[in-house]
C-alpha cells in the first residue's frame, strides 16, 4: 500500500471517501464540524500537489432516496469557508450524468462534493455495479472515512478493487486514527479503563465483551447502565432499558468477575419526572428509582466514583455520554467525566475519545485539546478493539 504522504497527486483526480456525517440543526445548520475539519489536511495535501478532489460521503440515514433534509448541499458553504474561501462545486447526484459531467470538468486545484451516497440503496448493500460507477469518477481512491470503516459499503470497501494497488490508499486522518487505536489495543499501559455510555445498549454490550480482554476497569454510564441495574434486580422506574438484554448483561458481569475486570455502574443518578429540559429533578440511588421517574444523568456520587477510577488509569478509552448531555440539567455527569479524563491526561495518561456524542461533549466543554486523541469514529473505533480488521481497512490492504 502506498503511503499517502509520499504519493504525488499532480494532475490526478482523487476520489476521497470522507465521513461528513455531521449533526445538523432543525434549520439545517452544522452544529459540530469536527469530522469536516479532521479531513482538511488530506484535501489540502492533494490540492497542494496539483491534484483535484472529489469528495463522497453519506449524511444521516435517508430511507427512501433523495430528500432535502439529508442533502450534502447544506455543507458546501461551510466546506468552502474551511478551505479558506475557495469555491466548492456540487453535483446533485453521486453517480450518473451529473456526477460524470462535473468530474470531467474538474481542473487541478478544484474541489467537487458529490450528493449523499445513501440516496442510492446500493451504497449500503455494497453493490458492485454502483461501486464501479463511483470508481470511474477518479484516478486514485483515498479512504479517509474512519467513521464508516466498519461498514462493508460500496464506497468504503467494495470500490477499492477497481483501483490498482498503487492507486488506493488511506488518507492522513485514517492513518492517524488507526495509529492511536493501535496504541490502545497493543500498547495499553495498565491500569486501562474503558468508559462506555450512551443509549444503544445492544450495540455496545457486544463490543464490551471484547474489552474484557484488554481493560482493567469498565465504567458503564448513560442510558445503557439501567439495563445492567435492572438485570441485577434494581428498580429503575421509567429509565431507558432493553429487557431482552438482561441475560447478556448478567453474563458480562460474571465474565468480568472471573477475569478480574471491575465493571463500575453509577451509584446514583439524576432523575427526572419526564424526558424534558424543564423536568422536575432529584438525586436517587441508581437502583432505587421510583416509578414514574427516569435516570437521565449520573449523580454526584457516581461522578466521584468514576473519576477516582479514571485518576488511577494510565490508558483511557471513552465512548458515549454519561447522560442526556444535550439538555443542560443532565450534562453535569458527562462534563465531570470529561474533566476527569483531561486531568488524568495532564498527569501522563493516554486518552482516546471517540463516538459522535463524546466528541460533541468534549468540544462543548472546550476540552478537545486536553485529551490525547479525539477519534472521528465511534462504532469503527470500538469494533477495532475486537481485533478484527475493519472492511474499510481490509479493502485497501487486500481487496477481494
Ligand atoms: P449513543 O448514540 O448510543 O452513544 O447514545 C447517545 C445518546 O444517548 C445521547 O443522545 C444521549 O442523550 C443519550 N442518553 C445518554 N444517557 C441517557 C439516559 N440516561 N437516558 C436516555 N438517553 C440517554
Amino acid at each position: 500500500m502506498p503511503s499517502f504522504s509520499q504519493h504525488s497527486f499532480k494532475g490526478q483526480k482523487a476520489l476521497i471517501r470522507v465521513d461528513f456525517n455531521v449533526p445538523l440543526s432543525d434549520q439545517l445548520e452544522i452544529t459540530d464540524d469536527t469530522r469536516m475539519r479532521a479531513t482538511l489536511p488530506t484535501i489540502q495535501k492533494i490540492l497542494k500537489d496539483g491534484g483535484s478532489v472529489i469528495l463522497m460521503s453519506h449524511l444521516g440515514r435517508p430511507k427512501d432516496g433523495p430528500s432535502d433534509k439529508y442533502s450534502l448541499k447544506h455543507l458546501v458553504r461551510h466546506l468552502s469557508e474551511l478551505l479558506g474561501g475557495m469555491p466548492v462545486l456540487f453535483a446533485g447526484d453521486c453517480i450518473g450524468e451529473q456526477a460524470i459531467h462535473a468530474a470531467n470538468l474538474l481542473k487541478p486545484g478544484e474541489v467537487l462534493l458529490l450528493e449523499n451516497l445513501r440516496f442510492h440503496k446500493e451504497e449500503e448493500k455494497g453493490d458492485e455495479a454502483f461501486a464501479k460507477k463511483l470508481a470511474q469518477l477518479g484516478d486514485v481512491y483515498v479512504n479517509d472515512a474512519f467513521g464508516t470503516a466498519h461498514r462493508a459499503h460500496a464506497s468504503t470497501a467494495v470500490i477499492a478493487k477497481f483501483f490498482p494497488a498503487d492507486k488506493r490508499m488511506f488518507g492522513l486522518l485514517m492513518e492517524s486514527e488507526v495509529k492511536s487505536a493501535e496504541k490502545v489495543l497493543h500498547e495499553a499501559r495498565k491500569p486501562f479503563v474503558a468508559i462506555i455510555g450512551g443509549a444503544k445498549v445492544s450495540d455496545k454490550i457486544l463490543i464490551m465483551e471484547n474489552l474484557l480482554e484488554k481493560a482493567t476497569d469498565i465504567i458503564v454510564g448513560g442510558g445503557m447502565a439501567y439495563t445492567f441495574l435492572k438485570a441485577q434486580g434494581g428498580k429503575i422506574g421509567n429509565s431507558l432499558c432493553e429487557n431482552d438484554r438482561f441475560g447478556t448483561a448478567l453474563d458480562l458481569l460474571a465474565k468480568a468477575e472471573s477475569k478480574g475486570v471491575c465493571i463500575h455502574l453509577p451509584a446514583d443518578s439524576i432523575i427526572a419526572d419526564k424526558f424534558d429540559a424543564d423536568a422536575e429533578t432529584s438525586a436517587s440511588p441508581s437502583n432505587q428509582i421510583p416509578d414514574g421517574w427516569m435516570g437521565l444523568d449520573i449523580g454526584p456520587n457516581a461522578c466521584e466514583q468514576f473519576c477516582n477510577v479514571i485518576k488511577k488509569s494510565r490508558t483511557i478509552l471513552w465512548n458515549g455520554p454519561m447522560g442526556v448531555f444535550e439538555m443542560e440539567n443532565f450534562r453535569h455527569g458527562t462534563k465531570a467525566i470529561a474533566m476527569g479524563i483531561a486531568d488524568a491526561t495532564r498527569n501522563g495518561a493516554f486518552s482516546l475519545v471517540g463516538g459522535g456524542d463524546s466528541v460533541s461533549a468534549v468540544n462543548l466543554f472546550g476540552l478537545a485539546d486536553k485529551v490525547s486523541y479525539v477519534s472521528t469514529g465511534g462504532g469503527a473505533m470500538l469494533e477495532y478493539f475486537e481485533g478484527r480488521e475493519l472492511p474499510g481497512i481490509a479493502a485497501i490492504n487486500n481487496p477481494s
